[in-house]
């Protein structure tokens, strides 16, 4: 089926959605995202990424196109029109396109940004291999830009983790700096030691997670312990539990990190119950 999507005002065909090759997205990753997550054909934490959407523009020095009512329209036409059930809204705005090829950030009342956004179908992703059984990780040295807070479109390194990953016969990488894990390649990372929720805490290092902030809070309220703090590989592997948090997979367990088993190797009674709590607490708010 031909999705419809949303460019610059207009909802098209996706063939026919054409972007300018002097586009800075295309040219220079001058632009940041947002993936919204759909389940049963509603918006899950639409006012979280809407948030974030406006501190990673602001961040760039990046005036916001559209309103939060008018993007909230977009994406709701977006999943009705695609007939999205369980699935995910992409959003992207870049910097626009200037007339051409040029370092310096072209007068933003002269080239306006330029706005897209899809739909992304799939369905049975409250329920498949991955959520059932757990992932493997391996670790990689995090090579990426220090400004991780801002979520940009630079996703070149983290795209390489995720193949390395795939070359090891693993599901995705997780990410060290200075002997300390950041995050995953595209999800943020927790370990559970005695019955505590560990994760590193928020700074430029790592892109603060929609669903980690929803994660912390039901844990909170569910008067379970949390801790933000720094851990390495080695406390990850000799961790009674591991998971990770993003929009596309909830909360998802990880059972092997560089080849040693976590726990019993099957997914963890809190990374289980955390999922469960989020997916249904989710649900109720979704819109
Ligand atoms: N860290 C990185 C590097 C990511 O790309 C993502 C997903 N976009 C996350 C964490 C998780 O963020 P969220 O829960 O908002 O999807």
């Amino acid at each position: 089926m031909t999705r419809t999507v949303y460019l610059n005002g207009e909802y098209l065909p996706e063939t026919e959605a054409k972007v300018s090759i002097f586009d800075r997205g295309f040219l220079m990753a001058d632009g940041v995202y947002e993936v919204t997550s759909v389940l049963n054909g509603k918006l899950v934490d639409f006012d979280g990424h809407a948030v974030r959407l406006n501190r990673s523009l602001s961040e760039l020095g990046m005036n916001n196109p559209i309103s939060k009512e008018d993007l909230l329209e977009v994406h709701r036409e977006l999943v009705r029109v695609n007939d999205v059930n369980e699935g995910g809204v992409y959003l992207q705005i870049t910097r626009g396109a200037p007339a051409d090829r040029d370092f310096a950030f072209p007068d933003p009342d002269e080239t306006p940004c330029t706005v897209v956004l899809f739909t992304q179908s799939k369905p049975g992703v409250t329920d498949n291999a991955a959520s059932q059984n757990g992932i493997r990780v391996i670790s990689i040295e995090d090579l990426r830009w220090g400004r991780r807070d801002i979520k940009t479109v630079q996703l070149l390194y983290p795209s390489m983790g995720k193949m390395m990953a795939k070359a090891a016969g693993c599901d995705d990488a997780w990410l060290v700096e200075d002997g300390f894990v950041t995050e995953g390649t595209s999800n943020n990372a927790y370990i559970v030691k005695d019955g505590k929720i560990i994760t590193r805490g928020l700074s430029n290092d790592i892109l603060h997670g929609i669903t980690r902030a929803a994660v912390l809070r039901f844990a909170n309220e569910a008067q379970m312990k949390v801790e933000e703090r720094n851990f390495t590989i080695e406390e990850a592997q000799n961790a009674d539990e591991a998971f990770i948090t993003s929009a596309t997979m909830f909360v998802n367990a990880v059972v092997e990190i560089d080849g040693a088993q976590i726990g019993d190797g099957k997914p963890g009674s809190i990374a289980k119950r955390m999922r469960e709590i989020y997916l249904e607490e989710s649900l109720k708010v979704a819109i």
